[in-house]
């Protein structure tokens, strides 16, 4: 059985003491209303993430991610992060290939093998992010761009590397703009994604790969969505800035 996942993605947001106040009331609410064996992680800035994880404690299923790594192992790489680095505090995931990494920040396909690389070497589990502008969308070649993505950063890894890696699927004209993709695009999408999965690695792999969808998700949205077969979950990001707001999506499965 492949997991079900919520990420919430902080972006860059929040001052220190939000941030604290933010998770410590998540973990509360979790711990009476996490009934569903939901795997959660908290994805914030790179300088919450040590005081987040101990805020976190032991708290049943809720897991620390970033929002990032770099490609570089160690070395004179001013401003960068290793994954290395974040794992050795006991982060468990990193979020890579975001869309606004791919834009603002030229992140190709061909770095984001790189730092896939790192992350699984360093035992984080990457939650890989992909997805189509509107452009693409409206030229109905969504498929095709979104399997290409894929396929140029992740068909190299080997079975068993793959069957570590989570997938989030971001189509950009829903991110941040309150026009979330409909149920039935999202599951058409996420159906598409994994037999591309399964006609690279067998569908015993694509079947237990963890399929997320994002881009203004809500709670209002987030049962709906969660509903569908290929659907394992959702990436947040507004709505995860609201301990509310996140654990009521959730609490949608
Ligand atoms: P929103 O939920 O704010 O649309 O952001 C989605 C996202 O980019 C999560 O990574």
């Amino acid at each position: 059985m492949r997991k079900k996942i919520v990420a919430g993605n902080w972006k860059m947001n929040l001052n220190f003491e939000d941030g604290q106040k933010l998770t410590s009331e998540i973990v509360n609410m979790l711990k009476d209303e996490n009934d569903k064996d939901v795997t959660v992680v908290l994805n914030p800035p790179f300088v919450h993430l040590y005081p987040v994880k101990k805020l976190i404690g032991n708290t049943p299923n809720l897991f620390l991610g970033a929002q990032n790594c770099s490609d570089k192992g160690s070395g004179a790489f001013t401003g960068e992060v290793s994954a290395s680095m974040l794992a050795s505090f006991g982060a468990d995931y990193v979020i890579l290939g975001h869309s606004e990494r791919r834009e603002y920040f030229g992140e190709s396909n061909e770095l984001l093998t790189t730092k896939t690389r790192q992350a699984l070497e360093n035992g984080l589990t990457p939650i890989f992010c992909c997805g189509e502008p509107l452009e693409i969308r409206e030229a109905g070649t969504h498929e095709a761009y979104v399997k290409n993505q894929l396929t140029e950063s992740l068909f190299g890894f080997s079975d068993e590397e793959i069957s570590k890696i989570v997938i989030a699927y971001e189509p950009i004209w829903a991110i941040g703009t309150g026009k979330t993709a409909s149920s039935d695009q999202a599951q058409d999408m996420h159906a598409a994604l994994r037999a591309h999965f399964a006609s690279k690695y067998g569908q015993i792999i694509a079947d237990n790969l963890s399929i997320l969808y994002g881009g203004s998700c809500n709670p209002g949205n987030a049962k709906d969505i969660f509903s569908k077969a290929d659907v394992d979950g959702g990436l947040i990001g507004g709505a995860s800035l609201k301990s509310r707001d996140f654990v009521d999506i959730i609490k949608s499965f």
